[in-house]
């Protein structure tokens, strides 16, 4: 995400670089090439304005420093403005209530359906919460069979009346049903629509009376840039939200919505949507994005979704599996689909400072991992299990069956031994401290 203001912000701190102090002239320079970035990254004109002006007084304003560069410093100053513009410091959902009520508004296509299935996702394993999904979409029979096939998959119930056209009782039957099951958060998705229709802002806002809800969250396509800030103004003078939801932000580019919704409406964005998958939402931190752009990495939250992958009792059965040098292809293959989960590739490693731009033109496949799961798939289960059987002919057949060649099939087999040499050392604390000393 937001390749391109990267981009352009880099070389307009490359002005900066090569400078010895801050001066009016070097200052005014980069700004201008600053405000050049947010426009071009689609950011609104007058939010682009006000951003750089203050940028350039508080540049001026400082003392000089002697530990830092100018450089530096202009970056230590972008980042606590940006991290400003996007609304400084996160937000949390209102969680009150018994159930807390949630509804879901925006454009067709925004992402409502998707978000509402990832929110159930992640309140339910974040936040313990027992969610009931409502499906308030009484237009698109799809939609309704949409959300319980999500639902499904994030193990969460959902309620539909297909016999209803009326959203307003669908959303009370669906509170009603909460209650009676023991659900403590209720979701209601719904149609999307136009804040310019009428009669459809009327019936969203009738369902909002009927249920009030702790929480109203607009969902948007941040790749619509301007648009999705204008549609966002346009919804919340009708319908006053709590909150905004960017989707799609794994493919924008540019980043104008990102940058623009908070100062033009001034409603916070909650969370965002970074892919297709019930795992892709993240808390909106505008800090950490802040400092994401600048290109500075965002380690906490790469560390954090590690977290969220780990399972405590699965890491202690590895372990013990490593010391009894029983690691096998299956603990592989989970290894695997753990890091799998943790999301795209890409986005992971663009978390990692110095490597989002270094990466930008490289090619990193989602599925890099396919190959060796398809060797992995290709083993019987006791070769699985005992990975010092496979002989040659045996990784021939492997080959064969998996559509790859013996000197794939030989390389994971290698990789596959050093690692469980390293991460045997490793499980015996007296050799890796011997390991570790032999370390330059
Ligand atoms: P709705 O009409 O507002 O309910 O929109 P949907 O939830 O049906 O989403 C429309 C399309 O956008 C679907 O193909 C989704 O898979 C896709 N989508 C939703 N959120 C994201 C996201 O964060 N990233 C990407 N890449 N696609 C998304």
């Amino acid at each position: 995400m937001f390749e391109n203001l990267q981009d352009k912000l880099d070389r307009a701190f490359k002005v900066l670089k090569g400078q010895g102090s801050i001066s009016e002239i070097n200052v005014a320079e980069t700004v201008k090439e600053i405000r050049k970035a947010l426009l071009d990254a689609d950011v609104n004109y007058k939010t682009a304005k006000t951003f750089t002006d203050e940028v350039r007084e508080k540049a001026l304003g400082q003392n000089v420093l002697t530990s830092v560069s100018p450089g530096q410093l202009l970056t230590k100053i972008m980042n606590d403005e940006l991290a400003s513009l996007m609304g400084g410091t996160v937000t949390e959902l209102e969680l009150k209530g018994n159930p807390t009520v949630i509804l879901i508004a925006g454009l067709n296509g925004a992402g409502k359906t998707t978000f509402s299935g990832k929110l159930a996702n992640y309140l339910k394993d974040k936040k313990n919460k027992k969610p009931l999904l409502v499906a308030g979409d009484v237009y698109r029979p799809a939609a309704v069979d949409q959300l319980q096939i999500l639902g499904e998959q994030v193990g969460v119930p959902v309620y539909a009346n297909l016999e209803s056209k009326d959203p307003v009782a669908i959303a009370m039957e669906g509170i009603a049903e909460a209650k009676r099951n023991g659900n403590n958060v209720v979701i209601i998705d719904t149609a999307g629509r136009l804040a310019i229709d009428e009669a459809l802002m009327n019936e969203i806002s009738a369902v909002k009376v009927a249920t009030q809800p702790q929480e109203i969250l607009f969902v948007v396509d941040s790749m619509t840039g301007q648009d999705a800030v204008n549609t966002a103004k346009a919804f919340n003078d009708r319908l006053d939200y709590t909150g905004v939801v960017l989707t799609k932000l794994d493919g924008d580019t540019r980043g104008g919505a990102a940058l623009s919704i908070k100062s033009v409406v001034n409603k916070p964005i909650k969370f965002i949507g970074t892919g297709e998958k019930m795992e892709a939402l993240d808390v909106f931190y505008p800090d950490r994005m802040a400092s994401r752009i600048l290109g500075m990495g965002d380690v906490i939250s790469l560390v954090e979704r590690a977290q969220q992958q780990f399972d405590e009792k699965e890491a202690a059965e590895l372990q013990k599996k490593i010391r009894k040098n029983k690691f096998d292809f299956n603990d592989f293959q989970s290894q695997i689909q753990q890091i799998k989960k943790m999301g795209n590739m890409k986005d992971l490693m663009g978390m990692i400072p110095g490597a989002g731009k270094a990466l930008k033109d490289v090619e990193i496949e989602d599925d890099a991992f396919k190959p060796i799961e398809a060797i992995i798939q290709s083993m019987t289960p006791y070769e699985r299990e005992n990975p010092d059987i496979i002989s040659q002919p045996r990784r021939q057949r492997i080959a064969n069956g998996s559509g790859t060649d013996l000197q794939e099939v030989n390389k994971l087999m290698k990789q596959f031994n050093d690692m469980k040499k390293v991460m045997k050392q490793f499980s015996n604390p007296a050799a890796a401290a011997k390991l570790m000393k032999n370390m330059p």
